[in-house]
């Protein structure tokens, strides 16, 4: 199932490349095993049929070289040296071509890429979404300055190029940073945001919100997710770093209350839309740290039945985990990216009166040396008679 590419050496995208995939999974699963042996049980890695081409957002950077040709692709490891990259195996493949025609249409529309030493030029990235069930593309031009020359006449030859490209924006990124985007958005073309379905819902995903990168494995985890939170119909569910609501609207059907939090605006803002859209009246979302919002309900005594966690890779905090425990919830599922600081937290937790019954790895970025698991702990009833 080995695949070649030319620019692997330089990209270091995909450090398992030469590596077969049943082999990488046993590695991973490996991994999980090691870190978590004392902890709970592990599961078998969940692993992907097909494992190409399954990125469903593609980021791009832009270079001149030294003899004016642009290039596009990512930044050598550890560099900000651009690695041209004009095909990949991870990436979306429509996402793939619509950066190459982008790379195309720049010199006749005389759009300079942007200088990170000098901070000349106007473009510095471009990002694509596709959504995997709906098909929808849209396009994010990262520009140092909101002015696109002949902007209309831009998107114009795009769409010529891509008919699929249902939105265009321009994000204004005009500060020296290596984040690719900036906090603020111009729709160009279209609504400003793609839909994807997941589980049967349907899901707004806005330039600056996260959604996960690979559709297909993001199913089978939060299908895990919902099978070890075993919902009855009657629980209060809180949804934490909830991103643009997924996870809690998934569960909606199947509980009585979703409470989300969520730190970056634009998201908050996608679920609660979300939720309107796909006509749940039971879940609420907030905006806010997690941590804080958490204590916040825990000193108002509010209680819940079943949380999710899923933080970003430096995993949760122990403001929020203590919180999280006075909050009294019977099972806890904590879906993670980084199953270092998922293990580093699982052992906090356990010190407060939760076990931790099993762990999943799931392979949701394969040729990668990234794991993702989703680990199911439940309250230990007696817990405090027995201390
Ligand atoms: N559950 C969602 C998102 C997971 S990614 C999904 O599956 O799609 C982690 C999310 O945590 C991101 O949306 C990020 O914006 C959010 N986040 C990061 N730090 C946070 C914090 N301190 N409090 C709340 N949310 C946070």
């Amino acid at each position: 199932m080995e695949k070649n590419c030319r620019f692997s050496k330089k990209c270091g995208g995909c450090a398992w490349l030469d590596m077969p995939y049943e082999e990488q999974l046993k590695k991973k699963e490996g991994q999980v095993r090691k870190l978590f042996k004392d902890l709970c049980s592990v599961r078998p890695v969940l692993g992907m049929e097909h494992p190409w081409h399954y990125r469903n957002k593609v980021s791009a950077a832009f270079a001149r070289t030294r003899d004016g040709k642009i290039i596009s692709g990512t930044y050598e490891e550890g560099t900000h040296r651009v690695v041209p990259v004009e095909h990949c195996l991870i990436e979306d493949e429509t996402a793939d071509r619509i950066i190459g025609t982008v790379r195309g249409l720049l010199k006749s529309f005389r759009i300079r890429v942007y200088d990170e030493d000098t901070g000349y030029g106007l473009l510095r990235h471009v990002l694509v979404r596709r959504g995997f069930a709906t098909g929808q593309v849209l396009v994010v031009l990262v520009l140092a300055s909101p002015v696109l020359p002949s902007k209309n006449n831009f998107v114009k030859a795009l769409r010529k190029e891509h008919p699929e490209i249902t939105s265009v924006v321009i994000n204004v990124n005009d500060r020296k940073t290596s984040m690719v985007l900036g906090d603020r958005d111009i729709v160009l073309y279209g609504r400003g945001y793609i839909e994807d379905r997941l589980c049967g819902k349907t899901f707004r995903i806005s330039p600056q919100s996260f959604y996960q990168v690979n559709p297909v494995q993001t199913e089978v985890l939060y299908g895990k997710a919902l099978e070890l939170a075993a919902l009855t119909g009657r629980e209060r569910v809180v949804d934490a770093y909830c991103g643009i609501g997924t996870i809690g609207l998934i569960a909606s059907d199947r509980v009585s209350e979703v409470i989300g939090v969520e730190l970056n605006r634009q998201a908050v803002k996608d679920a609660i839309w979300n939720a309107r859209r796909n006509g749940v009246k039971n879940a609420r979302f907030f905006e806010g740290d997690a941590g804080e919002f958490m204590t916040a309900m825990a000193a108002e005594g509010e209680r819940t039945d079943v949380l999710f966690i899923d933080p970003p890779r430096a995993g949760s905090t122990e403001t929020f985990l203590d919180a999280a425990v006075r909050l009294g919830p019977e099972r806890i599922v904590y879906i993670s990216c980084n199953p270092e600081t998922l293990a580093r937290d699982l052992k906090y937790i356990r010190r407060k009166g939760y076990r931790a019954h099993e762990v999943w790895p799931v392979d949701m970025f394969p040729w990668t040396e990234s794991c993702e698991a989703v680990c199911m702990l439940s309250k230990i009833r007696d817990w405090q008679k027995r201390r």
